[in-house]
Parts: C-alpha cells; structure tokens; sequence
C-alpha cells in the first residue's frame, strides 16, 4: 500500500500540518490512531515526543 498525504511538503521534506518532520501517525498527523506503526515508525515517534518533551522543560 501506498500513501500520498496532501500535507506533505515535498521540497522541505516536511509536514505543513504540523510545521516539522514528516512521521506518519504521529501525534496530529492524519493518521494518528487511524494505522498500526512499524517498530521503526514507533521509534521515530517516540524519539520525536521525547525531544519535544525535554524542549518543554
Ligand atoms: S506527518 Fe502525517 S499529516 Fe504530516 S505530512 Fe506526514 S503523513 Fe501527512
């Protein structure tokens, strides 16, 4: 299966939803509860809110 997500910006290899890194099912993005994650997406995500953790402190 593939997915195009129209709030992908192709040329900033970023999300315009989120103004960040493009993780799909992330928090916020489109398919956040909608998809089981890959070990590596849930990777990518959990080190994502734990940078985004520590730049609240
Ligand atoms: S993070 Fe989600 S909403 Fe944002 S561009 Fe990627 S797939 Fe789309």
């Amino acid at each position: 299966m593939t997915f195009a997500c129209i709030n992908y910006d192709a040329s900033g290899d970023c999300c315009r939803k989120l103004g960040g890194e493009c993780i799909p099912g992330r928090r916020g993005c489109v398919l956040d509860g909608q998809v089981t994650l890959s070990n590596e997406l849930r990777r990518r995500v959990e080190e994502l809110e734990k940078k985004q953790g520590k730049s609240k402190d």
